[in-house]
This record gives C-alpha cells, sequence and structure tokens, in this order.
C-alpha cells in the first residue's frame, strides 16, 4: 500500500510540475512578444520629503498588459526576465521611456525631479551597461542628477566588477539606491566603499511596526546617517508609519499612504502640488 500511495504522490507530484512548466513555457513565449507588441507600460509613485512634504522624485515600476492573462505581476515575470536574459531589452526600454517621460515633464514647465528605475543585475553586469545609460541621457537630453538607479543588495556581492560600475556612475553624477536595503545579505562593513547616494528601508520592516522591526529601521536610518547619505521607507501605507518615520528623522518616504503607482498623466497632480510648495 505504501508503495502504491508513494507513486501515486509522485505522478501528483510530475503532474503538477508539468503544469507549472507549462505555464512558464507560455509566460516566456507571451514575453519574448509582449515589447514589440507595445503590452509594457510604466506607472509612476511619488517619493516625497518627509520634513517638507515637497516631492522630490518618481519610482517608475513596469507594467505588463497582456489581452488575454490581464495584468501580470513584475514579481511574477521579472524573475522570468532575468532568467532568459530578456530582462536587458526590457530594461532598456524602461530606463529610456523613464528618461524621456522625465525630460517630458521638465519641458512643460513642471520643477525637476529624480526618477528612479529599477536595474536587475543581468543588467547591471552587461559589459556596456554604463555607456548604455550614457547614451540613454544623451538621447533623451535628461541630466543625470535626474535618474536614480535602484539595485539591489544582491549586486553588493559581485565585487570588483560592481564596484567600478558604481564609480563610473558616480563620475557621471548618476544617482544609486540601493533597494530593499535589509533583506540582502551585505556586509554592514562593506557598504561604506560603495559610492551610492542612498538606502531603501525595505518595505516588510515598515509593514508592522514592532518593537524588532522599529528597531531595524532605526538602525538602517542611523547607519543612513553617519554614512551621510539619504535614507528612504517604502510601502508607507498608515499615518502610525508616518509619525514615527518623522520621528525618527527619516528624509524620504513613498508609499499608498502618499500615493499608489499611477501612469504618466495622473502625476502631474502632484507635480503641480510640489510646484506650488516651492513657491512658498
Ligand atoms: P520594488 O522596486 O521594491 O518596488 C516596490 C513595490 O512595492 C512595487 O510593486 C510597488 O507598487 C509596491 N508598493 C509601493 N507602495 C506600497 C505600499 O504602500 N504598500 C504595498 N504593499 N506595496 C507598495 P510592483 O510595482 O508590483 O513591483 C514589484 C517589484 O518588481 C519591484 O520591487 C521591483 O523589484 C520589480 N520591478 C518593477 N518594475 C521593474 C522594472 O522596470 N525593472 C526591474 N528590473 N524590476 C522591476
Ligand atoms: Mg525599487
Ligand atoms: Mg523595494
Ligand atoms: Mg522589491
Amino acid at each position: 500500500l505504501a508503495k502504491e500511495m508513494g507513486k501515486n504522490n509522485y505522478q501528483f507530484f510530475t503532474k503538477e510540475l508539468d503544469e507549472k512548466n507549462a505555464k512558464k513555457m507560455m509566460l516566456e513565449r507571451e514575453l519574448h512578444k509582449a515589447l514589440e507588441r507595445g503590452q509594457f507600460q510604466l506607472h509612476y509613485q511619488p517619493q516625497f520629503d518627509l520634513q517638507s512634504g515637497c516631492l522630490l522624485g518618481v519610482e517608475a515600476l513596469i507594467r505588463w498588459e497582456h489581452p488575454k492573462l490581464g495584468t501580470v505581476s513584475p514579481a511574477d515575470f521579472i524573475p522570468l526576465a532575468e532568467e532568459t536574459g530578456l530582462i536587458v531589452p526590457i530594461g532598456n526600454w524602461v530606463l529610456q521611456t523613464a528618461c524621456h517621460q522625465n525630460k517630458k515633464w521638465q519641458d512643460v514647465g513642471f520643477p525637476a525631479v529624480r526618477i528612479s528605475v529599477n536595474v536587475s543585475v543581468r543588467q547591471f553586469t552587461q559589459p556596456n551597461f554604463v555607456d548604455n545609460v550614457k547614451e540613454v541621457l544623451e538621447q533623451s537630453g535628461l541630466s543625470p542628477d535626474c535618474l536614480d538607479l535602484e539595485i539591489t543588495e544582491s549586486m553588493t556581492v559581485e565585487g570588483e566588477f560592481f564596484h567600478s560600475v558604481l564609480r563610473k556612475l558616480k563620475e557621471l553624477n548618476i544617482h544609486v539606491s540601493l533597494d530593499d536595503f535589509g533583506t540582502g545579505y551585505s556586509s554592514l562593513s562593506s557598504l561604506r566603499h560603495f559610492p551610492i547616494n542612498r538606502l531603501k528601508i525595505d518595505q516588510t520592516f515598515v509593514k508592522t511596526l514592532d518593537d524588532t522591526n522599529k528597531a531595524i529601521v532605526a538602525m538602517i536610518i542611523t547607519l543612513a546617517k553617519s554614512l551621510k547619505i539619504n535614507v528612504i521607507a517604502e510601502g508607507v501605507e498608515t499615518m502610525e508609519q508616518v509619525i514615527f518615520l518623522k520621528e525618527m528623522n527619516c528624509h524620504e518616504a513613498q508609499g499608498y499612504f502618499f500615493a499608489k503607482p499611477m501612469p504618466a498623466e495622473q502625476i502631474t497632480v502632484f507635480f503641480a502640488r510640489s510646484f506650488a510648495y516651492s513657491l512658498q
């Protein structure tokens, strides 16, 4: 009997695996065609100065609108795009679209803000990555200090190569943030050698502000202060979180409490408001 059951379990298991693989293959096929079919879109989420309330920047977040599958979450297709290498052309499209959009906002007279673009390992380690970024900036006419590249902690283990790319970006005056900070495995002591501009506190710490998470958030803010870099909290959803972060002197915040990611046209309301602040 045990043997029978074991066999059934095995079959059940492989059937599930087959379905999973089939779904993945289908998604991969569709992903290959998504770019040329114009199925990607960028949404933008504002980032605010916690003390002045000014809008400092927006993060570009990719959306995939598939005619049959509906909206596919980046959490589902970005890992697949990385695995297949498709992240390189997709990431390039994101960079181009984000830079052109930011320049367009400035051209119609809104105050200059920074645009944050998520960059994955696969992109960052392309030998021509820096040249490519430079080219996109030149083509769009966007000033380098209006671009922020969000990289993740896991990239910091890439060692010397990673360092040299960061140094080149710094020379170009491009801003760099360490996304999802606190969830990766970068050694704290090595942080001082990375020419980065900002730590992004991961949303898991902000979500439930129990004593442990409060201590972690406070520690990251202190760390940023001693490194003389900026710090932003992401995933801020409640007034209680805002009050705590302000008390801790966290510089910036981003989250549903302030605004959800939204299409380009809708974000201009926030620009207008920020412009009004800056006139005061
Ligand atoms: P991320 O860069 O850490 O982005 C933050 C995620 O949190 C976004 O999810 C955003 O919509 C969501 N978020 C913002 N505020 C709140 C909040 O108050 N509460 C909650 N619960 N969530 C909030 P999204 O857009 O689904 O993106 C997920 C991840 O996919 C991103 O995490 C990023 O790692 C990746 N991603 C998104 N766009 C791109 C892209 O263009 N290129 C690359 N390489 N990765 C991207
Ligand atoms: Mg990000
Ligand atoms: Mg993040
Ligand atoms: Mg993330």
